[in-house]
């Protein structure tokens, strides 16, 4: 037999992360060494991305279908920890690898595993226990991922899981009340970061107390009277649905009647018309002159159809308006007024939802173009996009149904809160838009106007990005103005060759992420302030760009700069963008360099003239227009009493004369910043 040799290493390894797993491929070696038998072996390091050193991975990581002796060119690698960097090293072996004195033949790749949601909640304790309550603790889950907003916690009586109750806690601990008395329930907990609700725990049983025999057996009688009654009114339900036949057409009168009248919590017949998600989705298929990949998730413009309401029935659901209760008008959109309700659907709970109406008296257009962003929104499935419950086209008023974002849009929601959030939780923000925008770049869906106005954000501080339409966007918003070339644009947000030519791309998206990145970091501060749209653009076309915001990180100018780069290409595109953002909530000490106040206004003083020559004729006016009167006296007695002198304060100056109040801080340095912009007409050189 010829000698033989270890075989050299594989080649061409590529490597796929999702999440917290990663998928490696890879091609055989070119020299097996003589011989047939050559496997596989995967070394995993974990490494630090500051120092750069690496350590052994350990036992957490589990391999599929193993670790050594693959055979096949491709290994999965699950449960790695979230954000961070990993070098792996395929390394072939054959029968002589062992004999083989010189060094191993391997390919490494380095990857960096991404946000994940947090791991199941792994133990669960019971506090105290009464024959109506049971007390509960837990311990964060082992693998956070992030920071955890806050757990879900769903029980149910033992064996009766189609009944269940959902609660939410920012805290480890709870108590479920209103339980029978010596009867087991059963508990799942799970947490929610950013990137969303890990997975459930496992089942933990808990019993209340039993109460004494004599009051126990009078306590079943109105449970056995309710159970008859119910088991009644189902069966009534059941034989009144087989006679019913269709549920649309008479169905609902007669059931919400019956509700009305027996049952008041009862909702059998409201639902769907039509489930979403077709089983067949994922197989291809051709379908209205689209074709559909499997995996491939794209974006279908409404227009594409022939028959709009097609679209809409393609992707929402039709809603019965009896299963929703409009509760008070919270906003007016251009079609109608929006406002807040209920959604009850068969099976599910009751939730609070937001609802657009279309006014009576629309037109076909108007009906075509209202419905075109249920369309839109239909396609997407995001926890950062707001999602479409469905439709109601079949009845009036037409009405499009939302999810419900508890504190409305960002804009007003941060100038009502100025000054009242974390740094980290304004990053929060942020990374949410970010991963909203990726994934509908990753549909080739371009948005066009993303503003801080048009983000949602609920009462867990979660930001969905809202507005989709077509050409109707910027016919809704008031921001949007006609430019030379036709056409509606939101300039102060809008790239300059999206306002120059039209060309609208997920380049520019990223411009406007931008600018939505400076009115988060500003608490909602109008862009640009108040100058005119035709200064704005020249400013943007000459080379200038906005000033920092007060007290931002420094790290974050840097990538609202980065979005603001007149060539497209050289803008982060959305994915790097998550990814820099998680970078920076997992490492919170990379936000603490601030950007140089003093730096943040002589960019504004260079090659200007000093401010007030003509906007306020003392200082005390200007205090005054700005609601700051109260401190004209300050002022004056520092040596402040000329708007010149005005002009050289530093928020240092400010602290050191006493205005400690962030929001006032706020107001006096903004007003120099716009004095100083409108004089000057220019912003920070790029
Ligand atoms: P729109 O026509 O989408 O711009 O909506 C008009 C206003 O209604 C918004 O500015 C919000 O204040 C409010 N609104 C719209 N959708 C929702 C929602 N899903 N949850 C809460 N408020 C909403």
């Amino acid at each position: 037999m010829a000698c033989t040799r270890p075989p050299s290493a594989p080649r061409s390894a590529i490597s796929n992360v999702n999440e917290t797993s990663v998928f490696l491929e890879w091609i055989p070696p070119a020299d097996t060494g003589g011989r047939k038998d050559v496997s596989y072996y995967i070394a995993c390091k974990k490494c630090n991305s500051h120092s750069g050193l690496c350590e052994a991975c350990g036992g957490h990581v589990r391999y599929l279908p193993q670790q050594t002796g693959l055979k096949n060119t491709s290994v999965m690698m699950v449960d790695l920890l979230a954000h961070t960097n990993y070098t792996f090293e395929i390394e072939a072996v054959n029968g002589v690898s062992d004999q083989n004195p010189g060094a191993r033949q391997f390919v490494s790749v380095n990857v960096t595993t991404n946000q994940a949601a947090p791991s199941p909640v792994s133990s669960v304790k019971k506090g105290k226990i009464t024959k109506n309550s049971i007390s509960l603790s837990w311990q964060e889950p082992d693998r956070p991922n992030g920071i955890i907003l806050e757990y879900e916690i769903k029980y149910f009586e033992k064996d009766q899981e189609t009944s269940y109750t959902i609660i939410k806690s920012k805290e480890t601990t709870i108590t479920a009340d209103g339980l029978k008395p010596g009867s087991a329930y059963v508990f799942q907990i799970r947490a929610r970061t950013a990137a969303g609700y890990g997975g459930f725990s496992r089942r933990f049983e808990f019993e209340t107390s039993p109460v004494l025999a004599a009051s126990r057996d009078q306590s079943q009688i109105p449970i056995i009277v309710v159970s008859v009654t119910v088991g009644v009114i189902l069966l009534a339900v059941v034989i009144g649905f087989l006679l019913s036949g269709s549920c649309c057409d008479h169905g609902c009168g007669w059931a919400s009647s019956l509700r009305a009248v027996a049952y008041p919590s009862l909702t059998w017949r409201c639902g769907y018309s039509k489930a979403k998600q077709d089983p067949e989705e994922e197989k291809m298929h051709f379908h209205n002159g689209h074709i559909k990949l499997p995996g491939v998730r794209t974006y279908i413009d409404p227009h594409t159809y022939e028959d709009p309401n097609q679209a809409v029935h393609e992707f929402a659901k039709e809603i019965e308006a009896s299963c929703i209760t409009i509760e008070r008008v919270i906003g007016a959109g251009e079609f109608g007024e929006v406002c807040s309700g209920r959604l009850k659907l068969q099976g599910k709970r009751e939730f609070p939802v937001a609802i657009k109406t279309l006014k009576v008296g629309y037109t076909e257009k108007q009906r075509r173009d209202f419905l075109g962003e249920a369309s839109i929104m239909g396609q997407f499935d995001h926890p950062n996009i707001i999602h479409l419950e469905g439709v109601v086209t079949k009845s009036k008023p037409v009405m499009i149904v939302t999810e419900y974002m508890e504190n409305g849009s960002l804009d007003t929601f941060l100038k009502k809160n100025d000054g009242q959030f974390t740094v980290i939780q304004l990053v929060g923000m942020l990374r949410g838009i970010a991963s909203g925008m990726k994934y509908l770049s990753d549909m080739g869906y371009v948005h066009r106007d993303l503003a801080a106005r048009n983000i949602l954000i609920n009462s867990n501080l979660v930001c969905k990005v809202s507005d989709f339409g077509l050409s109707r966007v910027l016919e809704d918003d008031p921001e949007a103005a006609y430019t030379t070339r036709g056409g509606k644009i939101p300039i102060r947000w809008t790239a300059p060759e999206a306002i120059a030519f039209r060309k609208f791309t997920s380049a520019s998206d990223v411009w406007s992420y931008g600018i939505v990145m400076w009115e988060v970091m500003s608490y909602g501060e109008r862009p640009y302030w108040e100058m005119t749209n035709q200064d704005v653009i020249k400013a943007v076309e000459e080379g200038y760009r906005l000033p920092s915001p007060m007290d931002c990180p420094a790290a974050l100018y840097q990538l609202m700069l980065d979005c603001w780069q007149k060539d497209r290409n050289s803008r982060p595109k959305f994915d790097e963008i998550v990814s820099m953002l998680d970078k920076l909530i997992r490492n919170p000490s990379s936000l603490k360099t601030l950007v140089n106040a003093s730096s943040r206004v002589s960019n504004l003083l260079v090659e200007h003239s000093p401010v007030g020559s003509g906007a306020y004729r003392s200082v005390g006016e200007w205090l005054e227009a700005i609601k700051m009167g109260r401190y004209t006296e300050i002022f004056m007695e520092n040596g402040y009493s000329s708007m010149d002198a005005v002009a050289q304060v530093t928020l240092e100056d400010l602290r050191r004369l006493g205005v400690t109040l962030v929001g006032h801080q706020k107001k006096i340095m903004n007003s120099l910043q716009e004095m100083k912009v409108q004089l000057v007409n220019g912003m920070v050189p790029l």
